[in-house]
């Protein structure tokens, strides 16, 4: 009675003070609706609407409801006092708020505004039809209040800053990450480099050709492939066949300098497609992803076929 009441008034308010008629309503269990048919952004005047149906809840006007001929709810209808009538023939029920809202309707209400309790607006949502407005009402409010202040308790201590400063607290480590994957991207971009040469200066070219060799349980799949990027710009005739053991799958990564023939896309195709995997890439710079369980058999089947194809080229 309470919510549904307290719906009678928002949308008698939200009428009067927006012209937002509503098209829906909803009584839920903890969080109730209505849908109003506007366009134009309200969430600036929620304030001022939530503030006016207090008041009107503080003067407890009388909620009456009588029973009326279908004849005279068309004459009211006519005659604007109406909004709309239900389709069902026989008599119509009038409910209404004193001075405030006159309505059909067949529902339970309170006898008076006051016993509306409080109404506590809690948010918005754009749906088809216009915009969601959630409220609760009475008790409700009182515990959504209280809910609300529970968190904000919680995120005092865990911010360490009143609850004024909760907003500015937030703004500032959003700013702090910010600027923190902005360094580790950096650092992580200047440590491919170094690993990328070290790596070039442990294994020299034998035979016109450098062969890198190598996997990482503690560097993830973007790591890797930095790496793999790093290696075939700085370093000369070299292949390296990287994957990062870091989440499973495992990613796995066939590239060549560009001074070198090898169509890297084919080869990691053809021996993924052996294990009903698929991947790809350039003839330069080629990737996928494979089952930990299976890393080492694909790994093994890669090396081979590097090898062939590096014979096959001399
Ligand atoms: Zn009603």
């Amino acid at each position: 009675m309470q919510q549904h009441t307290g719906q009678h008034l928002l949308s008698a308010v939200f009428l009067r003070e927006l012209n937002a008629a509503t098209v829906s309503f909803h009584l839920g269990e903890c969080l109730s609706t209505v849908d109003l048919a506007v366009a134009a952004p309200i969430a600036h005047r929620l304030e001022h609407v939530e503030r006016l149906v207090n008041e009107i809840v503080a003067e407890d006007r009388t909620v009456s409801t009588r029973n009326i001929s279908r004849a005279e709810a068309e004459s009211m209808l006519a005659a604007g006092e109406l909004r709309k009538l239900p389709d069902r023939p026989g008599d119509i029920r009038i409910v209404e708020i004193d001075g405030i809202d006159r309505n059909a309707c067949g529902g339970t209400h309170v006898r008076s505004t006051g016993q509306i309790g409080a109404l506590l607006l809690r948010g918005t949502e754009k749906v088809s039809r216009g915009i969601r407005v959630q409220f609760v009402c009475g008790l409700r409010a009182v515990h959504a209040a209280r809910a609300d202040a529970a968190i904000l308790a919680q995120a005092t201590v865990a911010l360490s800053v009143p609850a004024a400063d909760i907003p500015a607290a937030v703004e500032r480590l959003k700013a702090e990450a910010k600027t923190s994957v902005k360094d580790r991207q950096r650092l992580r971009e200047d440590l491919a480099d170094y690993h990328a040469s070290r790596l070039a200066v442990e294994v020299p070219i034998e035979r016109g050709l450098r062969f890198l060799n190598r996997s990482w349980k503690d560097r993830d799949a973007d790591y890797v492939k930095l790496l793999a990027s790093r290696v075939t710009t700085a370093a000369p005739s070299t292949i390296l066949l990287f994957s990062s053991e870091s989440a499973d799958p495992a990613s796995i990564f066939l590239a060549r300098s560009l001074d070198l023939h090898l169509d890297c896309s084919s080869i990691l195709k053809e021996a993924l497609a052996q294990l009903g995997l698929r991947g790809g890439g350039s003839a330069d710079f080629a990737q996928g992803e494979v089952p930990l369980l299976e890393l080492a058999a694909l790994r093994g089947s890669l090396v081979a076929a590097i090898r062939n194809s590096v014979v096959e080229a001399r």
